[in-house]
């Protein structure tokens, strides 16, 4: 497993592989999450590339970039077992030098959801995203589905920009307790980690109604709510039900729908969603 830093370095052991590549971006902190999408790529690639960069753009000026937890000589522990070829891990000024000026920003997918809380979001992942592609050239794209709307968006520009890359979506790896796995999970201090479960628990409860033929979106919305309320550490932000396309809040389900949510437990924010139809 060769572990660079600078670009250069980077086209060097690039160019050495042949064959069908496999990228895996992440941000480190990686959890069983990150190491399925590496497993994935594996099965369908010859060889992976892993990158681990805090992405300073996709943080608002009062969210947790200098927070985010890092721990880089761990990450790489993890990896080392799976037969990844190449991991990439750059310093912020090789991504954005002085005098950057350069933005990839899609419309319409990111107004609604996180891109309605979090301004300026969506354009620094699909910038870093879009910069990654052109500087590891893959085949593939390894995305979480736990990150819906992202994945939504990083499809949207894939195709909107010509990239000849598939992306591939891998389900969300969750906790036994149902919680989704997050390198934010770390901060649920004492009972908040327990409590944390009440996402998984508002979601299985939306779903469960559609299951029993509610149709009405605003219903599976007030459901999700409900459940979330009967948990005083729970402060939440949003519920969805929205279509599964476009993201857009819907008034009846008529096909495949985005039950989604974020949720604060004091300044840790959890985001969790399931696909329903
Ligand atoms: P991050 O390091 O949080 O930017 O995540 C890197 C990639 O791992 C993204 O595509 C995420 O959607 C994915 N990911 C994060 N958590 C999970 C999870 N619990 N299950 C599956 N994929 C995940």
């Amino acid at each position: 497993m060769k572990i660079v830093s600078s670009l250069s370095e980077l086209r060097t052991a690039r160019l050495s592989l042949k064959g069908t590549v496999g990228l895996v971006p992440t941000m480190g902190y990686l959890h069983e999450g990150h190491l399925s999408l590496i497993r994935q790529a594996k099965v369908d690639c010859e060889h992976v590339i892993v990158t681990i960069f805090v992405n300073p753009t996709q943080f608002g000026p009062n969210e947790d970039f200098s927070n985010y937890p890092r721990d880089i000589e761990h990450d790489l522990k993890l990896i080392n077992p799976l037969g990844v070829d190449l991991v990439w891990n750059p310093a912020p000024e090789i991504m954005y030098p002085p005098g950057y000026q350069t933005w990839v920003e899609v419309e319409a997918l990111t107004r609604p959801l996180e891109g309605a809380l979090r301004p300026g979001h969506f354009r620094g992942v699909t910038t870093v995203v879009a910069k990654l592609f052109n500087a590891t050239q893959p085949d593939k794209a390894y995305f979480g589905q736990k990150d819906a709307q992202q994945a939504a968006v990083i499809r949207q520009m894939t195709r909107d920009l010509n990239f000849p890359i598939e992306i591939v979506v891998c389900p969300t790896v969750r906790e036994a307790d149902g919680l989704a796995l997050s390198s934010r999970n770390k901060y649920l201090e004492g009972d908040d980690r327990k409590a944390a479960t009440i996402l998984f628990r508002a979601l299985s409860a939306a779903k469960d109604i559609y299951e029993a033929g509610e149709r009405n979106a605003e219903k599976l919305r007030r459901k999700m709510k409900e459940v979330l309320e009967s948990e005083p550490r729970a402060q939440m932000q949003y519920v969805s039900c929205a279509d599964y396309d476009t993201l857009e809040e819907l008034a009846v389900i008529n096909g495949k729908a985005l039950l989604s949510m974020a949720v604060f437990f004091g300044k840790t924010r959890l985001i969790d969603n399931f696909v329903i139809g």
